[in-house]
């Protein structure tokens, strides 16, 4: 879109824009494979001389368009979507790390990511050090090294619900001469886009709140174009020298401020193949058109619930960044001045089997393995997820034995609080 729409407008509006005749909706281009005239034309597309359709595994103008619009969203130049979360959180950092380089990461992240950055990537000989992302800036400061690649956080955490100062991460990042990638799931670009605060990069499951309604797994990573990786040159020589594999093209040289995103597809995609189907990516276009209307309701419905429950006797302690005496009140003021997320951290007061009983006294919200849809749903980590482990290890892992995860959907709050202090008795 020519002019520059805000973001209520974007998430209906954004990424496809049909000509005369064509259809109103975005189509699923249900296709593998984009039609030619003659060799020369396929030839230039293979060379990256000419931009094009030719095999969905590399582009797709339904994917296209979805990742046009979240790219919108976010401030950045240019996106890309993929067949889920952590595919987007692997690309987004192997596309600039290879073996023998190291990152640095936040240790509030995802259990997945945890699991991808820690085990997973090891095995591919990248290391990678975390760090709390609550200590000063020299002690973060401490964890780099000559080889350090990038500094990866995410904006709201999940399950823990902290909030990232992005401002401090981008300082630290830049002054390493690397990127800063943030992980925007839980706040969307709704609530919070990064890029406004430094972040270089961005990542999202859009599995979560962006689908909204629990039907598709999906990812995506938006490039903000802002990271000069010539200044660099020494430290991403997969972006600053030629390429092998496109007959020596070299990424900055050839896409500027879109060379980051362009390899992430060029190479990343056509080698890796984590592609989101076009299916699933009509699905998430469908989502993105309300998601100025239910992220808003997530956090007012939220809000009401978090205060309710700290008001309880029941109720032990409550996380929730938008209460005024929590520890992220203040820097979730600065970066989430209109509402945080639909997830609330709490315990209650007795042992584990308190929490037990309370959710299975639940009738409306449900007891399920996902969060941040249009439902309501609830997840005891030390029964479930993480139910091997004893108490003390709980906490090793940062793992409150009787934390309950809430993931308040778009219900009417009434319904939802009457819900809970029928099953708390
Ligand atoms: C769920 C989640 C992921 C992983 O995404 P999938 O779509 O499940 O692969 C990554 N980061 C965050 C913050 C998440 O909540």
């Amino acid at each position: 879109m020519e002019k520059k729409y805000r973001p209520e407008t974007l998430c209906v509006q954004e990424g496809w824009s049909p000509k005369k005749g064509e259809p109103r909706v975005l189509p699923i281009y249900q296709s593998t494979t984009f039609k030619y005239d003659n060799s020369e034309q396929m030839a230039r597309l293979f060379d990256l001389e000419d931009s094009g359709y030719f095999y969905t595994r590399l582009q797709n103008p339904t994917n296209d368009a979805v990742a046009a619009k979240i790219a919108a969203l976010e401030g950045g130049v240019a996106g890309m979507l993929t067949s889920s979360g952590q595919a987007a959180n692997f690309y987004a950092v192997f596309n600039i790390c290879e073996s023998g380089d190291h990152f640095v990461c936040s240790t509030a992240i995802y259990g997945g990511t945890y699991n991808l950055f820690s085990v997973t990537m090891k095995k591919l000989g990248i290391e990678m050090t975390f760090i709390d992302q609550n200590a000063s800036e020299e002690e973060i400061q401490k964890a780099f090294r000559p080889n350090t690649k990038c500094l990866f956080g995410e904006t709201i955490s999940n399950p823990g619900c902290e909030v990232l100062d992005i401002e401090k991460f981008a300082r630290i990042a830049h002054r390493n001469g690397v990127p800063l990638i943030v992980d925007n799931t839980f706040a969307t670009p709704i609530n919070c886009r990064p890029f406004e605060w430094g972040a270089d990069i961005v990542t999202h499951s859009t599995t979560k709140y962006m689908d909204g309604h629990a039907t598709a797994v999906g990812g995506a990573i938006v490039d903000s174009g802002n990271f000069d990786w010539d200044v660099h040159a020494d430290k991403f020589p997969g972006l600053t020298t030629p390429d092998d594999s496109y007959h020596g093209l070299t990424y900055t040289k050839s896409f500027g401020k879109m060379a980051y995103i362009t390899k992430a597809t060029a190479q990343m995609m056509r080698d890796l193949g984590s592609i989101q189907a076009p299916m699933n990516a009509f699905l998430l276009n469908l989502g993105l058109e309300t998601l100025h209307l239910r992220v808003k309701r997530h956090c007012e419905n939220a809000q009401r619930i978090a205060e309710w429950l700290s008001q309880n006797d029941k109720v032990a302690w409550v996380n929730y960044s938008g209460l005024p005496d929590n520890p992220y009140h203040s820097l979730a003021q600065k970066y989430l001045p209109n509402g945080s997320c639909g997830v609330i951290a709490f315990g209650l007061k007795g042992s584990r089997e308190e929490a037990i009983r309370l959710m299975d006294s639940l009738k409306l919200i449900c007891i399920v393995t996902h969060v941040a849809d249009a439902r309501s749903c609830v997840l005891h980590p030390a029964s479930h997820t993480h139910r091997q482990l004893s108490d003390e290890q709980l906490r090793e892992a940062g793992v409150a034995p009787d934390l309950i995860r809430l993931s308040v959907g778009i219900e009417n709050v009434e319904d939802l609080i009457a819900d809970i202090e029928q099953a708390l008795g």
